[in-house]
């Protein structure tokens, strides 16, 4: 495995020695005489354990759950059976498989049994793991707790204050309420970023939402704050909603998911990096399909920018036409695992090409090809194609490979551009960005990736994050 190399002296801290809890009962045959945790982040997590009984301990067992998750990881600790035993159990955090990010909160205890079928289990503990190579400073109230180390106070309290703006936002605009605490690391630079996240994370990645831990991490320089504020507010709103629609049957469609991030970062108005290919699409009648953009975005960077921006502006406009009320209640017949034109009817009384064209309506723009309200023109809806443009534009726009543009999607369902919630273990983050292969205009996620191409310039091998 490939480890980042700590910029700090690599020092081991002790994070958190944990006081035996004592027997369960006064004429309990097992007792604990000691027990303790350590850790280093992306190294180990290490529990120990002394204990004696009357009998012979033959079993020792570790067990231990991610706080917010069902599952149970049961371990048979290394020791030596005996009348008095020192156990150790180690989590190798140095393998892909094992990776827990930081703030994730464990909660374990120990399970002792010995010849005479005695047995005895720990009071639960719990633990948090922290990133022990920088000096974490901390905001915090009920709903989140903000970590930096570089910047000064008005830096965090800046990104903290406009987290919690778009957690107000998500619940009075968008109707969703957080439902557990959530922790967001600000790392301050790419290769800080890199040295926290999975191994498998791409080069580019500039943050990832980890939903079943409740986790935003994402690199944001100090002298980015602008970037920062909205690339937080953005990754932070899909951990939101994640956590308040994930199911076991079917995910949002991206246009939504990535919508409500997108109005998150600005609701007044599309951001910068969006609002001119928007505006531009829209004059040239060239928007894309709401059909389409369920489905991964497109990895060309013009598409995926228009993709962004015009979904942004589709839930801007549910808001504004349908009310917050009507999002909410989509929102929650989506968490029921409702597919997309099913749940679309009952929250709003029209399917995806209905709000499509209602939506082309308010911008000036005919009704789709082939639709209800075209029914004149027979054409496929579902391409990822923009809309054939008006003559006049023919020749400035852009031509779309079909073909080329559906297997870019095919693609990206594989790749880590997938925002795809986790569901269980081993973590599978959903993480933001897409490759943009050098293009400047690249910046798939995080709407407005770009600053940070500047700011990790001498960081980064590749041009994109
Ligand atoms: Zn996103």
């Amino acid at each position: 495995m490939k480890r980042m190399v700590q910029k700090l002296g690599f020092v081991l801290i002790i994070l958190g020695f944990v006081f035996w809890p004592g027997p369960t009962t006064a004429d309990e045959a097992i007792q604990v005489v000691d027990q303790a945790l350590e850790a280093d982040f992306r190294d180990h997590i290490t529990f120990t354990l002394q204990a004696e009984s009357t009998a012979e301990i033959v079993e020792v067992n570790l067990l231990y759950q991610v706080v917010g998750q069902l599952a149970t990881s049961r371990n048979e600790a290394e020791f030596t059976p005996g009348a008095s035993v020192d156990a150790e159990f180690k989590i190798d955090q140095t393998k892909p498989e094992n990776y827990m990010p930081p703030g994730t909160e464990l909660q374990y205890w120990w399970k002792i049994v010995d010849a005479a079928g005695n047995e005895l289990r720990t009071e639960k503990q719990t633990f948090l793991y922290l990133d022990n190579h920088y000096d974490w400073q901390t905001l915090e109230n009920e709903r989140l707790t903000l970590y930096w180390y570089e910047g000064d106070d008005d830096f965090g309290q800046q990104l903290f204050d406009r987290a919690n703006v778009a957690l107000d936002t998500l619940a009075t605009d968008v109707g969703i309420a957080l439902e557990n605490p959530i922790k967001i690391f600000i790392y301050a630079n790419h290769n800080d970023l890199l040295g926290a996240i999975s191994t498998s994370a791409q080069e580019w990645t500039g943050g990832q939402a980890f939903t079943t831990y409740g986790v935003v991490v994402i690199g944001v320089n100090p002298q980015q704050l602008d970037w920062g504020l909205r690339a937080t507010t953005h990754e932070m709103s899909h951990l939101v909603i994640h956590q308040a629609t994930d199911n076991p049957y079917k995910g949002l469609p991206r246009w939504l998911d990535e919508g409500i991030a997108v109005y998150n970062e600005n609701t007044e108005q599309l951001v910068d990096d969006f609002a001119p290919i928007f505006d531009q699409a829209v004059e040239k009648n060239q928007l894309m399909t709401l059909r389409s953009l369920a489905s991964p975005f497109p990895a060309d960077p013009y598409e995926a920018n228009l993709a962004y921006g015009q979904s942004g502006a589709v839930v801007k406009f549910i808001i504004e036409t349908y009310g917050s009320k009507a999002m909410s209640e989509l929102l929650a017949i989506f968490a029921e695992g409702a597919l997309d034109d099913e749940a679309l009817e009952k929250a709003l009384g029209v399917d995806t090409d209905g709000l499509d064209n209602a939506f082309r309506a308010s911008l000036g723009l005919p009704p789709l090809p082939g639709t209800a309200s075209d029914a004149s023109v027979s054409a496929e809806t579902g391409s990822t194609a923009p809309e054939e443009s008006n003559g006049d534009a023919v020749e400035t726009a852009e031509p779309v490979e079909n073909a080329a543009s559906a297997e870019q999607a095919e693609e990206s369902q594989e790749s880590p551009s997938v925002e795809a919630p986790a569901q269980s273990a081993p973590p599978q983050p959903s993480q933001e960005a897409a490759e943009s292969k050098g293009n400047p205009l690249g910046l798939p996620c995080l709407a407005g990736i770009l600053p940070l191409l500047v700011l990790f310039a001498l960081n980064v091998r590749r041009s994109n994050i």
